[in-house]
């Protein structure tokens, strides 16, 4: 073991200010003035308000935000805000969105906008008994949740509805209340959250049980964001490509190795517009998969058929936990632009147009897969990465990357030998 390693305990690192903070790793990890200067540099997202996001802050993570255009939603056309690191992810959107356009584009709707706070419950003797205890109580529970946020009541949201599940489990036979709370223009995590912190003691209370988590569920399957399209035959290229898109399809929804890959894809377009927006990637990303596997085998989150005319008619329906205030959504300075961008003013307006965007990717990836192939729209973007990290810069980046896509090989060493040759002249 080495005795001169620096130590990762450092006391009190939370309490330091940024620029304590950036020394201190600075020295832990041998950090030059270059790196040091890099974090200082937080871009368009001021570090002091940063510091209040979240804990131990020091630096930024800039992600490229790009513009999809195109779209058209419910009539209304939009142009989409998309953050993302991956090379061809906004180009999906514009390309399918394109070739949906004159027919009308996307239509969207949404089931509500309520979110799902779960109460465990352990140590039950009397399971069914509790159950119908604590639904007894519906009328004291709506109170308490109500009185817990006078805000969302006020703006027409607040407990709705209460469910109790009697669930056996390995560690035993537990209750699980579920209380159902619209929480509006919010994505709801804190505010119902607050709720199943109140209602925990008062349901252990009444049923001699004991509570233990209290917390929301992110299958968020009651505020499901839907949207539908259909691609005319002659727009996509005709019966054979259709069909190819169709096996493609049929292939994710009978294989979870396939369905993983088809559901990425989609969202690729969805995360990028929930971070372009400030929101939680992970909650919709946790709700998208569950939903996916709710059959009980991990499955599709699209769905594509043939119209009575032979078009391509594609659709999607996926939990969309997204808001408009709360969390990072009205703080971050991007993400308010990117609201902007968008034109919406409510939550389910923002789902609602995810779910569009979702669809547009799944479309465009199954027809490059179906068709051409992934790699041909990649290899442009991936070429210019591929030269950046040989070495390139400015004008060298594009001449070397056409070099790379002509000679078929995109590769790390055939780009360092052809920038040397381009340097040379
Ligand atoms: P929040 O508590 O910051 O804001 C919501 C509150 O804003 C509401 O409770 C209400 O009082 C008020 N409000 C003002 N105008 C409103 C409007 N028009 N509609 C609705 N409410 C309005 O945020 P939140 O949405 O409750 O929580 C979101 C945050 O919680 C995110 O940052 C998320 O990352 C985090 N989180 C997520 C999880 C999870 O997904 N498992 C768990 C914990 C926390």
């Amino acid at each position: 073991m080495d005795t001169h390693a620096p130590s990762s305990r450092i006391g009190g690192f939370h309490k330091f200010d940024v620029a304590q903070r950036i020394a201190s790793v600075a020295q832990f990890a041998r950090l030059d003035e270059a790196d040091q200067a890099l974090l200082q540099n937080t871009g368009n997202l001021p570090a002091e308000l940063a510091d209040h996001l979240i804990e131990n802050f020091i630096g930024t993570m800039n992600i490229p935000v790009g513009i999809a255009t195109n779209m058209k939603i419910d009539g209304q056309d939009r142009l989409i805000p998309m953050a993302t690191e991956e090379s061809s992810v906004v180009a999906a959107v514009c390309n399918a969105a394109r070739q949906c356009y004159d027919s009308g584009g996307f239509t969207t709707s949404m089931s509500g906008t309520e979110m799902i706070a779960q109460i465990q419950l352990t140590h039950v003797t009397d399971p069914q008994h509790a159950r119908l205890q604590i639904l007894e109580k519906k009328d004291t529970i709506r109170e308490l949740c109500n009185a817990c946020d006078p805000i969302l009541v006020k703006l027409g949201g607040g407990f709705r509805d209460l469910e109790v599940r009697v669930l056996e489990t390995r560690g035993g036979t537990m209750v699980v209340t579920h209380l159902i709370v619209d929480t509006r223009d919010a994505m709801g995590a804190n505010a119902v959250n607050t709720m199943a912190e109140r209602i925990a003691p008062r349901i252990a209370e009444w049923t001699q049980g004991k509570s233990n988590l209290r917390i929301l569920s992110n299958l968020a399957d009651r505020r499901l964001a839907r949207a539908r399209c259909t691609w005319r035959l002659a727009d996509i290229g005709g019966a054979e490509v259709r069909d190819a898109m169709l096996a493609a399809y049929h292939f994710a929804e009978a294989d979870p190795y396939r369905a993983a890959t088809h559901n990425k894809g989609i969202m690729n377009g969805i995360s990028a517009v929930v971070m372009a927006t400030g929101n939680d990637t992970r909650a919709v990303e946790a709700g998208a998969h569950a939903y996916a596997a709710r059959s009980g085998r991990y499955s599709s989150l699209s769905t594509w058929e043939v119209t009575a005319q032979g078009d391509l008619a594609g659709s999607i329906e996926i939990p969309m936990a997204v808001g408009l205030v709360g969390g990072a959504t009205k703080l971050h300075p991007s993400a308010k632009v990117a609201l902007k961008v968008l034109g919406v003013n409510t939550a389910e307006a923002l789902a609602r147009t995810i779910a569009a965007v979702g669809l547009a990717q799944n479309f465009s990836a199954m027809k490059a897969l179906a068709t051409t192939g992934i790699q041909k729209g990649h290899m442009a973007l991936h070429a210019q990465n591929i030269a950046m990290m040989a070495g390139a810069v400015g004008e060298e980046i594009d001449a070397l990357a056409r070099i790379l896509v002509a000679q078929g090989a995109v590769r790390q060493d055939v780009a360092e030998a052809e920038l040397q040759k381009l340097r040379a002249g």
